[in-house]
């Protein structure tokens, strides 16, 4: 009897590690590339800067690279292809932080689609919508976005460290850099000051940690004035593009007004690269509380795999992985985007197969401004009011679950 029970653990024990051997076999593949410290060095020699400056946030900001030059001698293009790229950023803009461009590795990477224009854009340019979410008419008071009873948000800047192709704010890029002055922000402070209602202000942008740390403290004390604003959130992709932004400036701002919450935007365990590791540790010791927000996007993160190692690289290191997006119907995005069904079948593949902690939430904001809509895979094949309920488990094995609570429940005397 005993002996037959070993064999079923053995059996059980198994099964679990079946489940788990092709990814194991595949992350050892995935090992970093470093061929990006070539290109440093020739980078900086075309941009006339230091080992010094490459650490300096501002001069990576400044140096920015908002055409494809360079990038065409890096990485060997033809002129056609080079001038593809040039009639795309006459329609929208591209810039890229040196930093960045150093990681890139090759053209197809998951880098380089994310963040270089595509002539697909000019291709979807009549699909799908300018402002989707409705931004524009959410708005009490400029640069604030209210849809939800108890939080808004609170646009800074229009300006990112680089540019992100399938940015739902792409229309906000626009042709120059603009933070917005201080005064200009009074109204919104005024507005939030007068809604006690408002416990949640999450600070967006474009990138507010591209805003100078005199001008972001500027906005946190603003912030912490008003009693009924208990958090304070960033929304930042900064650690990714240019992670010497975390300067000790920085983290000394977020000790003083903790709790700070920042949540990174990452999409590929790509963008995970020493520099950005280290910029979230120190986050991590300012005692920021750290997630994450990635974009389901198609030929970029589209795949089980890639989704389960992006989110246990981000929780080794400190990051709760927050919500996985659904991709916007965006104006010149069509070729990001997945169906639906897709979305839900990775979240599927995560559920029992790792740690709850690394799945997040997979969302779809509904279009005209209606909110998130958060969706599961299929847990439960009945009604929740049948007795038994029948539940579908991680590993697709149908449950009988009696539903008896106490108030159902008909007590007999023997
Ligand atoms: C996403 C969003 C928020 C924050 O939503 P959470 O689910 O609380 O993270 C707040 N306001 C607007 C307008 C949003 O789009
Ligand atoms: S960092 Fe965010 S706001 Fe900036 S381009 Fe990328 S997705 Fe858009």
């Amino acid at each position: 009897m005993n002996e037959q029970k070993n064999d079923q653990g053995a059996e059980h024990v198994q099964r679990l590690t079946e489940y788990i051997k092709p990814y194991i076999e595949k992350k050892k593949q995935w090992q970093p590339d470093l061929s990006h410290l070539d290109l440093k060095a020739t980078l900086l020699k075309n941009l006339g800067g230091t080992e010094k400056d490459w650490t300096s946030w501002q001069w990576q900001m400044a140096h920015r690279l908002t055409t494809i030059d360079l990038i065409a001698d890096l990485f060997n293009l033809t002129e056609v292809e080079k001038q593809e790229i040039e009639s795309v950023t006459l329609h929208h803009r591209m810039a890229l932080s040196p930093f960045l461009a150093a990681h890139l590795a090759s053209m197809e990477s998951p880098l380089a689609k994310q963040f270089l224009p595509s002539v697909l854009e000019l291709k979807h340019f009549c699909d799908g919508e300018p402002d989707p979410m409705n931004e524009g008419h959410m708005s009490p008071v400029p640069h604030i976005t209210r849809r939800y009873p108890d939080r808004v948000i609170l646009k800074v800047t229009n300006v990112c460290g680089s540019y992100c192709r399938f940015c739902q704010r792409r229309r906000d890029h626009g042709s120059t850099d603009h933070h917005i002055p201080k005064k200009e922000l009074e109204p919104a402070f005024e507005y939030i000051a007068q809604h006690e209602e408002i416990r949640d202000v999450l600070i967006t942008g474009g990138d507010p940690l591209t805003l100078t740390n005199e001008h972001l403290e500027f906005i946190f004390e603003k912030l912490r004035q008003i009693s009924h604003v208990e958090l304070i959130r960033i929304g930042t992709r900064m650690p990714v593009v240019i992670p010497q932004r975390v300067d000790s400036g920085l983290t000394e701002l977020i000790k003083k007004y903790a709790p700070i919450y920042i949540n990174l935007h990452v999409n590929h365990y790509m963008e995970i690269s020493p520099e950005m590791k280290s910029a979230c540790h120190e986050l991590l010791m300012s005692g920021a509380v750290l997630g994450s927000q990635s974009v389901l996007l198609r030929g970029i993160n589209d795949s089980d795999d890639v989704l389960r190692y992006l989110f246990q690289s981000l929780l080794a290191i400190g990051i709760r992985p927050y919500y996985l997006f659904h991709a916007k119907d965006i104006s010149g995005t069509a070729h990001f985007r997945t169906s639906v069904a897709k979305g839900v079948q990775h979240i599927k593949s995560l559920r029992g197969f790792t740690s709850g902690l690394a799945i997040p939430s997979y969302v779809v904001n509904m279009p005209g401004g209606l909110g998130k809509v958060p969706l599961l895979p299929q847990t439960y094949l009945s009604s929740l009011e049948d007795d038994p309920i029948l539940f579908q488990t991680w590993e697709n094995k149908t449950v009988s679950y009696p539903n008896k609570t106490l108030s159902s429940e008909v007590i007999t005397d023997d």
